[in-house]
């Protein structure tokens, strides 16, 4: 584990973030969003982990902008911007929510108590289970729900769901957290109103490599090699492979790789009773007596 190149990392995230925080975004599109945190990402010496997830409201994860996304944030909106640095393959992983409607102002602070909740507690041999339940009972004090089927993940190189799930809530079944291993919590906060689950939606505009096997399509392998050479087995937005490739064609060829399951894409996962959903999230690396937060 090189751990200059996820402090590194980190130290691109947490500045970016920042500035995505103190930002008023009211009157911008998704995808200026999007094109200007990932092109400071860049500035900064980093490259992005995956494309910039912008979601808004009851969309809790996992929509990016469309190439020229023309959806403009208004003053009623709470959006989660979920950002990825790599350094060498190394990730950090952290998001903010913005809220620009007062009435949710707590679902922000809910997620980001329980975050730091967690983080408290955490060191090398703490139980994941103990981390749900910090991160399930901060959320409920604060008068919101946690998304029980939305998790942190253990990170590895060119990996950001390495196989262990730091939960939200209480649940049955934990690892202990080590100090050779990366890890990202990010508690989601929807209201009392809310189911606490999401569902998968219809728009599915992140994709990442699923194998390198070749196609009998030599076109679509020419696309292939690309996303490999570029994104390695990272998720990357189709806006990622214009200029290189027309729309229509990085369309059609995407669909065909997706046919061959040689790429595979998420939907965006939605709040079953359609309620917002607040996120927050750090990256971090426990120690014996603590914890190293890359993205503080
Ligand atoms: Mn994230
Ligand atoms: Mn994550």
């Amino acid at each position: 584990m090189e751990i200059q190149d996820y402090i590194a990392a980190g130290k691109i995230a947490s500045t970016v973030r920042e500035n995505a925080r103190k930002k008023d975004h009211v009157g911008s599109t998704l995808s200026e969003i999007c094109n200007s945190i990932e092109r400071e990402i860049e500035q900064k010496g980093g490259k992005c982990a995956f494309p910039v997830n912008v979601s808004l409201n009851e969309i809790a994860a996992h929509y990016t902008a469309e190439p020229n996304d023309q959806k403009v944030v208004t003053e009623s909106d709470l959006l989660k911007i979920d950002l990825g640095v790599q350094v060498n393959g190394y990730i950090a992983d952290t998001a903010v929510t913005v809220c620009y409607d007062p009435n949710y102002d707590y679902l922000v602070q809910a997620a980001e108590a329980a975050l730091r909740e967690a983080i408290s507690i955490i060191h090398v041999g703490t139980k994941s289970s103990d981390v749900g339940k910090i991160i399930e009972n901060t959320t409920k004090q604060m008068g919101g729900i946690p998304i029980a089927n939305l998790s942190g993940h253990s990170l590895e190189r060119y990996t950001i769901h390495a196989g262990k799930s730091v939960p939200n809530i209480w649940s049955i079944g934990s690892f202990t957290f080590q100090a050779t291993e990366a890890y990202a919590c990010e508690p989601f906060v929807t209201t009392s109103d809310g189911s606490g689950f999401v569902r998968e939606g219809k728009i599915r505009n992140i994709f990442s490599l699923a194998t390198r096997k070749k196609t009998k399509d030599d076109y679509a392998n020419r696309l292939l090699d690309f996303i490999w050479d570029k994104f390695n087995m990272l998720p990357f937005a189709l806006r990622w492979l214009i200029p290189e490739w027309s729309e229509k064609d990085a369309r059609s060829l995407l669909d065909k790789l997706i046919q061959y399951k040689v790429v595979r894409s998420y939907p965006i996962l939605v709040e079953v009773n359609g309620q917002r959903v607040a996120q927050a999230e750090h990256t971090f690396i426990p120690q014996q007596n603590g914890v190293t937060v890359t993205t503080i």
